[in-house]
């Protein structure tokens, strides 16, 4: 059987949050008839859940829920993790370290189960950070996660699992492809609770702000530290040319398009129609200085590169947090980073 036909089996864990609750939705849409979709939280707390995917409710840290999830695997998209943004990552660094449990479990069960391709998330995270110290930042290829100083806890999780994929790959032929997905953001994703990453918490504040009508905004560090931020729609494209093209190495999944924080709080104000007093935290969690994707590798293996504008993105993310806070579902979307390892006692 090819292996991206319409019946192959494909397994994607971390189903219930956002970036596999997205993908999930793609493959039905896209007429795949044998889609398993797994994640630790009680169904009702998934972000997107859909009738037509098998659905379980699983800890992938264990070996043998691994290997219930890839029974009779063709495809593994592993994208579960207990993570979160800056605030989260900081401040669970063990937490984030024990997904390499995750990984190291699913990559055994998907070579016991015979999946003919394994698909890792991987993330900028990666990177030394000794090569992201100026906001005016060299964009990051691939070569840079060498010599190893990665983000502490997250980042070196990211950077073993990614090995462990290598050799997986090497001493078992386990056809193993890995993404740096730099800061994605989009529909369905987590905008509160401590999990949250930059767009969406920005979304959030700028939202109570002006519901509340005291015009301010806190903001972290002093909002001149860079980033880059991709659209959910290009890493899902992304992610299917990478499972369809034949490059084992990590390949940056990432625009390119760089602005500081102070700069993506004005891009929400403009959506939001509204200008706000901003206070800065300067003891709050801001990460490295600088960081953006170098797309040369992307574009060379796979002829593309994420191409959606921010503030397009934003727009949408903006409104579907709109909706969500104006329904009242944040206090249950709050709640949803309570099931991973971190909530353990
Ligand atoms: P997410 O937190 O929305 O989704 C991860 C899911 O994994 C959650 O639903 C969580 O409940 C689940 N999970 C955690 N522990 C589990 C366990 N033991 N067993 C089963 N499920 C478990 O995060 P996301 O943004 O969708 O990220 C998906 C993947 O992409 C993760 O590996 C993440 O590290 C990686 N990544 C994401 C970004 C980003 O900006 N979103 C950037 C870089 C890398």
């Amino acid at each position: 059987m090819n292996k991206f036909s319409k019946d192959a089996r494909i397994i994607v864990t971390g189903g219930g949050g956002f970036i596999g609750g997205h993908l999930v939705g793609e493959l039905i849409r896209n007429g795949h008839s044998r889609v398993r979709s797994i994640d630790i939280k009680p169904l009702d707390y998934w972000y997107q859940s859909f009738p037509e995917a098998e659905n379980m409710v699983l800890d992938l840290q264990s070996l043998e829920n691994c290997r219930q999830a890839t029974a009779g695997a063709d495809i593994v998209y592993n994208l579960a993790a207990d993570m979160g943004g800056m605030g989260f990552i900081e401040a669970n660094k063990a937490a984030c370290m024990l997904s390499v449990l995750i990984n190291t479990h699913m990559l055994m069960a998907a070579r016991h189960a015979g999946a003919k391709c394994y698909f890792y998330a991987s993330s900028a995270c990666v990177y030394n950070s000794e090569k992201q110290l100026d906001a005016n930042v060299t964009p990051l290829s691939e070569s840079d996660a060498y010599p190893a100083m990665p983000e502490d806890g997250y980042g070196w999780e990211k950077l073993f699992s990614e090995r462990m994929c290598r050799h997986f790959s090497e001493d078992y032929g386990v056809d193993t492809r890995i993404a740096r997905l730099h800061n994605v953001y989009g529909p369905f994703g987590t905008y509160a609770g401590g999990r949250e990453k930059a767009p969406a918490a920005i979304c959030r504040k700028v939202i109570e702000a002006k519901q509340s009508g005291k015009h301010e905004i806190e903001i972290w560090g002093d909002g001149e530290q860079t980033r880059s931020f991709m659209y959910i729609d290009n890493c899902l494209h992304g992610m299917r040319l990478i499972m369809e093209n034949n490059v084992s190495e990590p390949l940056n999944l990432g625009s390119d398009e760089l602005v500081t924080i102070n700069q993506l709080v004005s891009i929400v104000e403009e959506i939001a129609e509204v200008r706000l007093k901003r206070r800065y935290d300067l003891d709050a969690p801001k990460g490295v200085r600088g960081r953006n994707s170098d797309n040369q590798l992307i574009k060379a293996a796979l002829g593309w590169a994420p191409d959606i504008g921010l503030r397009d993105g934003l727009e949408k993310t903006y409104a579907w947090i709109y909706d969500e806070m104006a329904s009242g579902s944040q206090s249950r979307r709050a709640f949803l980073g309570d099931f991973g390892a971190s909530a353990a006692p």
